[in-house]
């Protein structure tokens, strides 16, 4: 992030709440915090999620007294720490209905992404050189794709509905007899919406394309099943499930059809070739034992942050007008709820939210803030885009940290647009898209 007060976004609202000297908490601190719950709140459960303590404790002996290679063949340590790693395989593979042999280790789904879409676009170019994905992937989606386009491959860019999901009907036109990938995010990142997976595994197979899936914020969250889904290779990471960071996975199919990966980092031969590199024995444990967990408690969890969700949204809802929800509520993760609060400056509106940690609907480039691609994929206007906020819940977030997160926007919000000419005037019946405004 940039430095928030250093930034050229700072305008008259923000000014004007920090007059005289004032700081932001002196002037915005108004609501209490309730017993039982500690500041700062942690809200952002889609850019990372603290390790879950069962995690911990079944990840530390392997620091210590297990720290074998588990490509040591002759010895016990290498026996102990191989039997770690087909563990985590399997518990992994059940969370997503996969075989334990279709599980190869990564060091994230950034990895995972970049050997998914490199490793097939290099192993089928005989077959074709037409990629297919969408506007609201991941960087480390687009971006690799946008390198392979360098390399002479072809990439259709599909766009969103208002609602952020791709039409089929349009990838359905997309797919020539050059496609040889279609990679789909199961769920975004900012928005939570989740994409029809299952029909457009199953337009893949009918055209024999293969299908890649990011699903990094919908495994564990929402049920994920490779073989009902048709998907052919699927990205994961551990922490975005409460697991360790620095770990992740890449599911490829072996059978119906067997996917071909061209390995993108060469060395020992680990992971079948795909993946060589000693394994990072501490954060399998770790990302298996986070599968474990999330296979065993995923239907209870999603219920619990649904109804956290829904409860911060009408609190929002009930206090505050010209206030909206980007995504689709229907197809949505359970955790997630992205806001718009029109007619507020967005840092202002994060400096006054100070102690409560989600993420705002402006990405952070070299010097400047940029309204988030995916909410102008929705059709926001850079305005409005910079003044949502990414709510993520998690597991451990709080009926109680929620009343008092969604009592603190109410308050700031209010605030803020006290101070806002354009609230009033709207107030006022004035149709802003009428006005001329003059520049000085
Ligand atoms: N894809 C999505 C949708 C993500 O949200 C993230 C994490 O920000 C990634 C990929 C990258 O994952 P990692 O941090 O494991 O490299």
């Amino acid at each position: 992030m940039a430095d928030r007060d250093s930034s050229p976004r700072r305008d008259a609202q923000t000014e004007a709440v920090m007059k005289d000297g004032d700081t932001m908490s002196t002037v915005l601190s108004q609501v209490e915090t309730p017993a039982g719950v500690t500041l700062p709140i942690y809200m952002d459960n889609h850019a990372t999620s603290p390790i879950d303590p069962r995690v911990l404790e079944a990840m530390l002996p392997y620091f210590t007294s297990k720290f074998g290679n588990a490509a040591s063949r002759n010895h016990s340590f290498g026996w102990e720490a191989e039997q770690a790693v087909e563990t985590a395989r399997e518990q992994i593979a059940r969370l997503i209905g996969a075989t334990a042999k279709e599980i190869i280790f990564t060091s994230g789904a950034t990895e995972s992404n970049n050997l998914a879409i490199k490793g097939i676009a290099e192993m089928y170019r005989e077959r074709g050189n037409h990629i297919i994905t969408q506007v609201t992937e991941h960087k480390a989606v687009l971006d690799t794709c946008k390198r392979l386009e360098k390399y002479g491959y072809r990439v259709t860019y599909l766009p969103v509905k208002a609602d952020g999901l791709i039409g089929i009907e349009d990838l359905k036109r997309a797919i020539d007899d050059k496609t040889i990938l279609v990679s789909i995010m199961s769920a975004n990142n900012e928005i939570g919406v989740l994409q029809p997976i299952r029909e457009i595994g199953k337009l893949c197979h009918e055209k024999g394309v293969l299908f890649h899936t990011d699903a990094v914020q919908a495994v564990g969250k929402v049920p994920v099943n490779v073989l009902t889904d048709n998907i052919d290779v699927l990205s994961l990471s551990g922490h975005k499930i409460y697991g360790p960071k620095g770990v992740g996975a890449l599911y490829v199919r072996r059978r119906n059809p067997r996917v071909q990966i061209a390995a993108q980092i060469d060395g020992g031969g680990h992971e079948r070739g795909m993946r060589s590199g000693t394994l990072n024995v501490p954060g399998i444990v770790g990302l298996g034992k986070a599968c474990e967990i999330a296979y065993a408690e995923m239907d209870d969890e999603a219920a619990y942050l649904r109804a956290l969700r829904d409860r911060l949204k009408s609190k929002l809802e009930a206090e505050l007008d010209y206030i909206h929800v980007n995504g689709s509520m229907e197809h949505r993760l359970p955790g997630n709820l992205n806001m718009s609060f029109v007619y507020v400056e967005g840092e202002s509106l994060l400096m006054g939210i100070n102690d409560v940690a989600v993420s705002s609907g402006s990405a952070c480039t070299s010097a400047t803030l940029e309204p988030s691609y995916v909410l102008k994929a929705l059709g926001l206007g850079d305005d409005v885009a910079h003044s949502s906020i990414r709510f993520g819940l998690g597991r451990f977030n709080t009926e109680a940290e929620v009343d008092y997160v969604a009592a603190k926007v109410i308050d700031i919000v209010k605030k803020l647009r006290e101070l806002s000419p354009l609230y009033e005037m709207v107030k006022e019946g004035i149709d802003l898209t009428k006005i001329e405004w003059q520049a000085h």
